[in-house]
């Protein structure tokens, strides 16, 4: 097996691509992935400041870290989830990254600095925990980021999570998710644009990335998501993808050049139907359709809630 560039050993086989690359070339391949998919996509310009949103996991830390080597300003915010053990390591993978390179890492606790956490949320909500942890990580990466000025949110999401979440929105065909699902979303109303540079390099990539560059990371999965869809719809994708190689690029990406325009009415339609009145919270002066945003009803309905400790929820459905 040999480097497709320099012709020396190869260390990893990327079917997808039909190419073999050394650690060097590898290296430099992820990079020129992202450097195509930031041109592409106008993600961003060369000048401009952006707020990783970083978890701890190889994605988030693998983006910032290849940023950083295109020569972008980028700084981390990590926020501190609640979510037991998994969170106090998490964002110790987070601050160790920035402490031996250097770099600004922003911090906040949803349990300190706004009296909850996402297993109390859940229990609370009577919902699954996603569905408050996705609530406050949108509202506080977004909030970071126009109150710290930068002109974009990265996120590690890569091909394999854009893939899974193509296929469950196509499975139900919700054309409003659909018109929406795009590697970048402008800045509108109060909201900071949003990017994700590592739409072209997948799972196993990213881990190799980390592992070569010398990057320690969270393994583990969020306890939380056990049972979620969309592991499942990884798990679909990848035995199609071990007899086709390359279908999970061509699944998403042609859904960019060939679909994703033909949803856009469906999408432009939603936005207008909910935040046609779009004001300002009351309480955190961030961009709300109602007088307190849902981020601040959340801390206001979780505040007199005992906390739940891990392995005690009980009721919440799933
Ligand atoms: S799996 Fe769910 S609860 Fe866990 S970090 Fe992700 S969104 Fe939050
Ligand atoms: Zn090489
Ligand atoms: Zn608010």
């Amino acid at each position: 097996m040999k480097c497709r560039t320099c012709r020396g050993p190869a260390i990893i086989d990327l079917k997808a691509h039909n190419a073999n690359f050394c650690a060097e070339h590898f290296l430099a391949f992820c990079r020129e992935q992202v450097a195509r998919a930031i041109k592409k996509h106008r993600m961003l310009g060369p000048d401009e400041r952006v707020l990783v949103a970083v978890s701890g996991g190889k994605d988030s830390l693998a983006v910032w870290d290849i940023l950083l080597e295109l020569g972008y300003q980028a700084d981390g915010f990590v926020i501190g989830l609640g979510i037991g053990e998994y969170s106090e390591t998490s964002t110790g993978y987070a601050r160790a990254f920035a402490s031996e390179r250097g770099l600004t890492l922003h911090e906040t606790s949803l349990r300190d600095d706004h009296g909850f956490d996402v297993p109390t949320a859940a229990e609370v909500t009577r919902r699954v925990p996603c569905s408050a942890c996705g609530l406050s990580k949108r509202h506080l990466f977004d909030k970071a980021a126009i109150d710290g000025g930068y002109d974009a949110v990265a996120t590690g999401h890569n091909l394999d999570d854009e893939a899974a979440v193509l296929f469950g929105n196509t499975l139900r065909w919700n054309t409003e998710y659909l018109g929406r699902q795009r590697p970048v979303l402008p800045a509108r109303d109060g909201f900071p644009r949003k990017i994700k540079p590592l739409v072209r390099l997948g799972e196993r990539e990213m881990a190799a990335y980390c592992v070569i560059r010398g990057i320690d990371y969270i393994v583990e999965e969020c306890p939380m998501a056990a049972g979620n869809k969309h592991l499942r719809y990884k798990e679909a994708l990848n035995a199609i993808e071990a007899e086709s190689p390359g279908s999970k690029h061509a699944f998403y990406h042609e859904f960019l050049s060939k679909a994703a325009d033909r949803f856009a009415d469906d999408a432009a339609g939603a936005i207008a139907d909910g935040t046609s009145e779009l004001g300002t919270c009351t309480r955190c002066g961030s961009p709300s359709s109602n007088e307190v945003c849902a981020f601040c009803l959340l801390v206001e309905r979780t505040a007199d809630a005992v906390p739940v400790t891990l392995g005690e929820r009980r009721g919440a459905r799933r």
